[in-house]
């Protein structure tokens, strides 16, 4: 270790022996004089990624890659005058583990306002597991780690369980009118916010392979209310009360087996046995996720190989470095302006504020978290 927390580095690698840190930079604190002709190891299901100036200058693939200006075109490119023997860069490199992480845990901390037709405001939690993969480490780093300025993987994975939230309760709002309805449209209900989250999470350079919500609970003067049918007179329907008995009844039956239910942390709530069974059945097949080998173009979906820097079908660039926050197209490296939309380019997504109950709520999102009012 240097003094003034300057790292002098010759070889730069890591391995995580934990398994389960997304993404690691080197050095952890400060920045680090990268020596011309310094070696850049990356292992298989990593990414390493070099930045200079905040900025990202180039993905490097697995295998051992020597660290000099003409291997590294757009670092040439920032640098104007290249990188000499002499003075060594001072620069920052992130290695990114791009293996999928299976079976992460999302929920409610709080619970969610959800304007029901019936049964008005009421507040209701949900949970799930969900798959991740890094597809684009750069647009990963740019988009998420520049947003956060974290690069802690748990404090990414608190971000984006809380996207999940936000973006589940945008979804019942959108699709739900209410919540005596669930049983019915349950599995559409999850399949479509999959759906929307795997477009969602793609804008971080990541693929979302699997997303399952395992129950959905409303509070409990709901949970009575359905339990004391004389007091429930909104329902006339007699056969949607029966199957609310029904899945509130295994919501019993799951808390009171103790391990099972407490096991995962999580009320059952409305758990759809089907569905459940399903978010642990081991996934097989090209449809179902996405397997990192199979590498597909992000603009125009056709397959391409590991190494190409372009698309052999559309020339886009494979590696994508940032997206426009107005009209989602991918930006060329260091670009101003989005040459679709002519929006800034380094604009970051805006929180939005609810004009109701002034609560925040993330980017993008259309209905308030707190009031349950749609934005
Ligand atoms: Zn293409
Ligand atoms: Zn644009
Ligand atoms: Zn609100």
């Amino acid at each position: 270790m240097g003094t003034d927390n300057v790292v002098f580095l010759e070889v730069i690698e890591w391995f995580d022996e934990t398994g389960k840190e997304l993404i690691h930079r080197i050095p952890e604190k400060g920045s680090g004089e990268i020596k011309w002709g310094a070696q850049f190891i990356i292992r298989e299901s990593q990414a390493g990624v070099l930045f200079y100036k905040g900025k990202a200058c180039d993905v490097f693939g697995p295998g051992r890659h020597t660290l000099q200006t003409g291997n590294i075109p757009i670092l040439t490119k920032i640098l104007a005058i290249p990188w000499a023997m002499t003075s060594p860069l001072r620069a920052e490199a992130y290695i990114i583990n791009m293996k999928v992480f299976p079976n992460l845990k999302w929920g409610t901390r709080e619970p969610v306002a959800f304007k029901d037709s019936e049964l008005g405001l009421i507040r209701i939690r949900a949970y799930g597991v969900f798959n991740i993969q890094v597809v684009q480490p750069i647009l990963f780093i740019n988009t998420l780690v520049g947003t956060m300025g974290t690069f802690d993987t748990g404090e990414i994975e608190d971000y984006l369980k809380r996207v999940i939230v936000s973006r589940f309760n945008d979804h019942l709002g959108e699709h739900l009118d209410s919540i005596l309805n669930l049983p019915g449209t349950y599995e559409d209900l999850s399949a479509g916010l999959q759906k929307k989250l795997a477009d969602d999470l793609g804008h971080f350079g990541l693929a979302l392979t699997n997303l399952y919500i395992t129950s959905i609970t409303p509070p409990p003067e709901v949970q009575e209310a359905i339990d004391d049918r004389g007091r429930l007179n909104v329902i006339q329907d007699l056969d949607r009360l029966v199957k609310l008995k029904a899945a509130m009844a295994m919501e019993k039956a799951a808390e009171n087996q103790g391990e099972a239910g407490a096991g995962m942390g999580m009320g059952m709530g409305f758990m759809m046995p089907a569905m459940f069974a399903d978010a642990f059945r081991p996934r097989t097949g090209p449809s179902e996720g996405a397997p990192s080998q199979d590498i597909r173009c992000p603009d125009c979906g056709l397959p391409v190989s590991r190494e190409a820097k372009f698309c052999p079908h559309c020339g886009h660039q494979q590696v994508v470095f940032d997206q426009c926050v107005n009209c989602g197209k991918n930006l060329p490296p260091h670009a101003r302006f989005c040459p679709r939309c002519g929006h800034l380019a380094d604009e970051k997504p805006a929180v939005r504020t609810c004009p109701h109950c002034n609560a925040e709520n993330l980017p993008g999102s259309s209905f308030c978290n707190q009031c349950g009012e749609r934005l």
